[in-house]
Order: structure tokens, then sequence, then C-alpha cells
């Protein structure tokens, strides 16, 4: 997430030469050292009683206890809100502005949900806690469960997977298990080259070979190179619908249908699955698993890694290699079926520890709920109405990748529209942040050039996306009036400016440790 310092939007004769930089501290915001820096050993906001003169056996702690004191930051009640509150103002925020970010659906987190999901009853339980007390929260699964059920079409879905991600390797994991049950021992994954990165990637994971389907020049998957590469050896199609250029895969009954003919599985990244909810049942397209990004299409706040949710929902065929634990009914009530046996039998065991994000399950099952069937097809409707809407007030001056025909809920722009002015998909972006506006997503999917994919969601009002839209619209302007400067230096108000994003990313600083004296 880009950290930066949101205030009224910049005019081109304030902007302070590239090199120069402004002082860290800014308007009222000061600049904010690490909570290691701030405080001092000892020092507390909370008074602890004098603890008792009883040491413990070190034969309790099993060898464990410390040889020194832990070296934690002391800071008093008030310095500690100073710190975090100091920190939240230099951040970006889905409830400060519009988040286009493309591919993540950054929407507003009902309050509902946040307040739901702190309800003691489902905060304050542990997981080993017996099942007879957490019957309400095993009916929250359930519930939940029946929604992703209806909504799909399909008639089972593992709840534990902890992001888009785990999920997807949670579908292929199933896939596998279930060819490896008749004696099938395909090894390759075909993925189109418009995917996400963890499609490939999981299905490596998986101990697929991944092998690219190539797309078409209007953004599709390519259905000749798909037949051509379907054959004995391909255990699964793993497809995006919506795809991540935001468009529809209207061929995909057909690639299912191509898949299926071929002996192998159809696995849908339903991580957009927010353009079709409520309008179209996966089921209906030929999928055999897919996963639901919670944190995307549910709502639920996300960002910075986490936390996520990403429940697979899964045909009768894959159904019994599900994951456990196995949420059963039996006569009592709901019980959770944690081992391989029983009715799981064929399970292929624990994807992770304990159950999966409750938290995330009630903000989603109250999100579901507060919107109904009705509203949730609205979620689709209006999320596709305002990224077109956003498609079309900036084609004709920026360069929409597939200008015909509408898009989904993203609007996908490429660079064309700035060859020549010196001006870059990643110099745009960071003039974006001086005006207000964390920036889209950047040069993904990686087939379009220089690629912004802006995914505004259905929670923005149309003022809102007027407000954004006239901010690209006048810093495109501004490009193509030849002012680079205020690109090439930009951020210029952002507490950091130009970081080397690769060398963060390849070598991140995890550990703080202390200045020598
Ligand atoms: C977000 C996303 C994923 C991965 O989901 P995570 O929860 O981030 O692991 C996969 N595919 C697509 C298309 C996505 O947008």
């Amino acid at each position: 997430m880009t950290m930066l310092n949101v205030g009224r939007p910049t005019r081109p004769s304030e902007v302070a030469p590239a090199q120069e930089g402004p002082p860290p501290g800014r308007g009222l915001l000061q600049d904010e050292p690490l909570i290691f820096e701030v405080g001092g050993w000892g020092k507390t906001g909370v008074d602890f009683e004098t603890a008792a003169d009883e040491p413990l056996d070190a034969g309790d702690l099993a060898g464990l206890t410390r040889a020194a004191a832990p070296d934690l930051p002391g800071l008093s009640e008030p310095e500690t809100l100073r710190h975090y509150v100091r920190l939240s103002q230099r951040n970006h925020a889905i409830d400060l502005a519009l988040y286009p970010l493309g591919s993540c659906t950054m929407k507003h987190n009902p309050r509902l949900d946040e307040k739901l999901a702190r309800l003691p009853g489902f905060l304050d339980l542990h997981p080993l806690q017996p099942q007879s007390t957490v019957q309400g929260a095993l009916a929250v699964m359930d519930a939940l469960a029946h929604w992703l059920k209806t909504l799909t079409g399909l008639p089972a879905v593992a709840l534990s997977p902890k992001a888009g991600a785990q999920g997807e390797l949670c579908g292929l994991l199933a896939i596998r298990a279930a060819l490896e049950a008749r004696g099938d021992g395909r090894r390759t994954v075909l993925v189109p080259t418009s995917a996400h990165g963890t499609n490939p990637a999981t299905a490596a994971q998986a101990g697929y070979a991944v092998r690219e389907i190539g797309q078409t020049a209007d953004g599709h998957v390519d259905l000749a190179d798909l037949a051509a590469q379907l054959g004995p050896d391909v255990a699964a199609v793993m497809v995006t619908n919506p795809n991540t250029c935001g468009l529809f895969e209207r061929d995909v009954i057909e690639i299912a249908r191509l898949a299926h003919e071929a002996g192998a599985f159809f696995y849908c990244d339903g991580a957009n699955f927010n353009a079709i909810v409520g309008r179209v049942r996966p089921v209906d397209l030929g999928v055999d698993a897919m996963h639901i990004n919670l944190h995307k299409t549910f709502s639920t706040p996300h960002g910075g890694g986490g936390p996520g949710s990403g429940p697979v929902v899964l045909s009768a065929a894959l159904a019994p290699y599900a994951p456990t634990p196995w949420l059963v009914h039996d006569g009592d009530g709901l019980r959770l079926e944690e081992q391989a046996a029983g009715e799981a039998v064929a399970s292929l065991g624990r994807l992770c520890a304990f159950h999966g994000q409750m938290g995330m399950y009630v903000r989603a099952l109250a999100y579901m709920m507060s919107h109904g069937a009705d509203g949730l097809r609205q979620v689709a409707e209006d999320a596709v109405l305002n990224a077109n809407y956003i498609k079309a007030r900036l084609s004709g001056v920026m360069s929409a990748a597939y200008p015909d025909g509408p898009c989904m809920h993203e609007a996908l722009i490429d660079d064309s529209w700035l060859e020549g002015t010196g001006v870059s998909t990643l110099d745009f972006a960071k003039a974006m942040i001086d005006a207000g506006f964390h920036p889209m997503t950047m040069y993904f999917p990686l087939v379009v050039h220089g690629a912004m994919l802006i995914e505004p969601t259905e929670t923005e009002p149309r003022h809102e996306i007027d407000r954004f839209c006239d901010t690209l619209l006048e810093l495109a302007a501004a490009a193509k009036a030849g002012d680079v400067e205020r690109f090439k230096g930009a951020p210029f108000h952002a507490p950091v400016r130009r970081l080397d994003e690769t060398l963060a990313a390849r070598r991140p600083r995890l550990r703080w440790t202390r200045a020598e004296a």
C-alpha cells in the first residue's frame, strides 16, 4: 500500500523541483519514527501489580525461559495513541477516498458488519472450545455455506482457505485427488496469458506443469489455441471470469465443454465474482471448482496482507475430496468433522490450522443478509455501471485497451495515449497521489502495455466518481501539454517519495535492530 499524505489538490505552480523534496513534516502532519524509537524501556500505560516473588520453575517452561528482557517499546497511553493516529494519517484508506485498485475490489466496509463481527459471542471464541458451546458460530458457517452454494449453484463449499490463492490451491488439490482416485496421472494445467499471477503459481505448487493459453486481440481466451492445447495430459483449465482485462469470457460455456470433453476439470478463478453475483450462477457455466474472495466480493476490510478468506465451491465430483474440517448436521445440531474419516474419508486433509477466518465469515454473511438476494444482484449491476461510466468519461483522452463494447467491473486503459509525452504509467500514477487519489492498479494485466486497471466498485456515488475522473482528465491534459516535471518528480507531497519498490520487495527490512550507542 502506498503511503501518502492526502491534502488539497496540487497546482503545477506549487510543485517543487524533483530532487529537493519537501521537509518530512507537512501541514499539520509530523514525521513519525518507529515505535521502538519513540518510547523507552520501562514506561507503560498500565499500572501492573508487582509480581509475586515466586519465580517459575524453569522446568514449567520447558527450558524456554528468557535470558534477557524482551526489549519492548515503552509508551504511555497518549504516546501510543498519537503514534498510531499519526501513522493512520499517513496512510490511504477507503474511508478517505475512492480506492481504484483494479482486481483488488476495495469497497466500503459497512459498519454493521464490523459491529456484528465484534459481538462477544463471535469475538471471544476460542477455536478449541467444545463444539457444544459454539453452535451459534457453526450456524453462521452453515448459513454462509448455504448462501455461497445458492449464489453459485454448486453443491459443496470448503470454507477454510484463508485467501484467494489458498482457495486456488484447495481447488487444484481436490482436482488432483479426484484424478488420482480414478488412476489418472495428468500433469498439466492450462492458464491464459492474462491470468492473475497466483493461478500459474498455484498450479506449480500443486505439482503441475503450466502451459499458457493465448489471448485474442479483443482480450478473450483464444478458443482455437485452447482446443489445440487440450489433450490427455491436461488436468485442469484455469480461467478467470470476468477476466483480468475486465471482460466477460463470453465463450465460457464452450471453454468448459472443451475441457470436459478432454477429460479435464474447469477451475474458475472467482475473484471477480462481484461483477456477476446474483446475475450468473457459475454452475450454469460448467464450473467444477471456483474460489470466492469474501474480502473482495462480500466486503470486509483487506489490504496490507490480510486478512482474507477464499472459500471454494465444488462440484459433486470434487466434493468428497474437500479439505477438513467438514461441517456436518447430526442429531444434536452441527458438528465439525476434523479427521479424514467417517463421511470425510476421502478428504485431502487440512489446509490450515483450525477452521478458517471466523471474523470474515460473520462479515460476509452480514453483508449478504443485509443486501438480500435482490441487493446482491444490484451490487453486480452497480459495479459494472460505475466502471462503464469511468470508461466512457476517460475514453477519447485516455485510451481504453479494449474500446469496443462495454467492460464489466473494471475499466482498463493502456499507455498508447501517453506516447510522445515523456510521461509513463508509473509517473502518471505517482502524480495522482499528489492530487489526493490512490493510484489504480498499474502494469497489470501484463498483456496490456502500461496497463492502468481501474475498479471503482459499486459503493462509489456519482459525485465521487466524477471527482476522480475530473482529476484524471486534468492530469491527462497536463501530460499532453508537456508539463513533464509534474509527473517525473511526483509524488511531491507524500511522506515518502519515489521508493525503490523492487529493492523493497526483494530485500525487505523486516527487523528493527537497535542502533549501537
Ligand atoms: C485477488 C485475486 C486473486 C488472489 O486472491 P488473494 O486473496 O489475494 O490470495 C486471484 N485471482 C484474481 C483475479 C484476483 O483478483
